[in-house]
């Protein structure tokens, strides 16, 4: 039996689906991949970061008040 690690990616869209909450990222031959559970749309786990929603850094957060007119 292989053990494979399977967890969901928060706030990741599928670009196929675009369901949200859908992809599950898994190890697979010492990689990380990531499969769409709705669609079963498989990308690298580089494409599927490209399309998470992330919140904004502290750093923007300050570059935002710095221009504050
Ligand atoms: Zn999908």
């Amino acid at each position: 039996m292989t053990r494979t690690r399977k967890r969901f990616i928060a706030g990741a869209i599928c670009p196929e689906c675009k369901d949200e909450d859908s992809l599950m990222l898994y190890e697979e031959g010492g990689q990380e991949h990531v499969e769409c559970v709705s669609c079963h749309y498989k990308m690298s786990e580089r494409d599927a970061k490209a399309n998470t929603k992330t919140p904004p850094t502290p750093q923007q957060e300050q570059l935002i008040g710095y221009f504050k007119p």
